[in-house]
C-alpha cells in the first residue's frame, strides 16, 4: 500500500482538535509527547500525524511507534506479513479514507482485498469467475466475488503461461495465499464484531449507571415519589 493520508482527519471538530494539539506541541518536549502518544489508540494517533510536517515525519515515519500502538489493541489479529508497515495495517483497520479515490470518511473495509473502499470505488471492482475463486482473495458483496481490476488482470496474465510446471507452482502458491488472506480477513471481521458488541455493552452499562445516579439524586432531593416513573 502506498496511501499516505492520515488515518482519519478533516472534520471541523477534528480541525479544532488539531489546533489544540499544535498549541500543546509547542509547549512540550517532543520525546515526552512521543512517549505519551505511544499509549494512544490508533485513531487518536492518526490525529497527531496531522499536527505539522515535522510531527508527520516522526509519527507516520516511526514503524516502532505504530507497532507498539497496534500491539496494545486487544484481540487485534497480527499484521499479515505482506502488509509491510504497521501504519498501513493501522490505516486498513482504523482508517476512514477510501484507498483508491482518497475520499475522507468514506472507506469501508474490504479486508480480503486489504483495502478500504468508498461505495463508488467498490462499484468499480471486477467480478471473479468461479474458476478463479480459489486463486485470488475476493471481497464478498451482495452475492458477488469482487476483486480490483489490477489484481485480476495480473492473475490472468500469470495464468497464461504454457510452462505447466510453472503454472502448477503458481496456482499452488496462489491457493495458499488466497486461503491465508481470506482466513485473516475472517478473523478481522470477527474482531470488529466483538469490538462493536463490547462498545454496545459499555454504552448500556453507562446508561444504567447514569439513570441510577439521576434516580439517587431525585431521592436525595425529596422527589422519591417520582422514581417509579423512571423505572
Ligand atoms: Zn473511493
Amino acid at each position: 500500500m502506498s496511501y499516505s493520508a492520515p488515518l482519519g482527519v478533516g472534520s471541523r471538530r477534528t480541525t479544532a482538535r488539531v489546533s489544540g494539539l499544535k498549541h500543546h506541541c509547542s509547549r512540550l518536549p517532543v520525546d515526552i509527547i512521543e512517549e505519551i502518544i505511544s499509549w494512544l489508540p490508533p485513531a487518536s494517533l492518526g490525529r497527531w500525524a496531522s499536527v505539522d510536517s515535522h510531527f508527520r515525519r516522526r509519527v507516520l515515519g516511526s514503524d516502532g511507534l505504530w507497532e507498539r500502538v497496534l500491539q496494545l489493541v486487544s484481540g487485534l489479529p497480527d499484521r499479515p506479513s505482506e502488509i509491510k508497515r504497521p501504519i498501513d495495517y493501522a490505516r486498513l483497520v482504523f482508517g476512514t479514507w477510501c484507498f483508491q479515490c482518497k475520499r475522507a470518511r468514506a472507506g469501508v473495509a474490504a479486508y480480503e482485498l486489504q483495502l478500504r473502499l468508498c461505495d463508488s470505488c467498490r462499484k468499480g471492482l471486477d467480478r471473479v469467475l468461479p474458476m478463479h475463486s480459489g486463486l485470488i482473495p475476493y471481497f464478498w458483496h451482495h452475492g458477488k466475488r469482487l476483486v480490483t481490476t489490477a489484481a485480476y488482470t495480473a492473475l490472468k496474465a500469470c495464468l497464461q503461461t504454457e510452462d505447466q510446471a510453472s503454472l502448477m507452482k503458481f496456482r499452488a502458491a496462489q491457493e495458499k495465499r488466497t486461503s491465508e488472506v481470506m482466513e485473516h480477513a475472517r478473523r478481522l471481521y470477527s474482531w470488529e464484531r466483538e469490538q462493536t458488541a463490547l462498545r454496545r455493552s459499555e454504552q448500556d452499562r453507562l446508561r444504567t449507571v447514569k439513570l441510577q445516579t439521576a434516580i439517587d439524586l431525585l431521592k436525595a432531593e425529596g422527589y422519591g415519589d417520582f422514581v417509579p416513573c423512571f423505572q
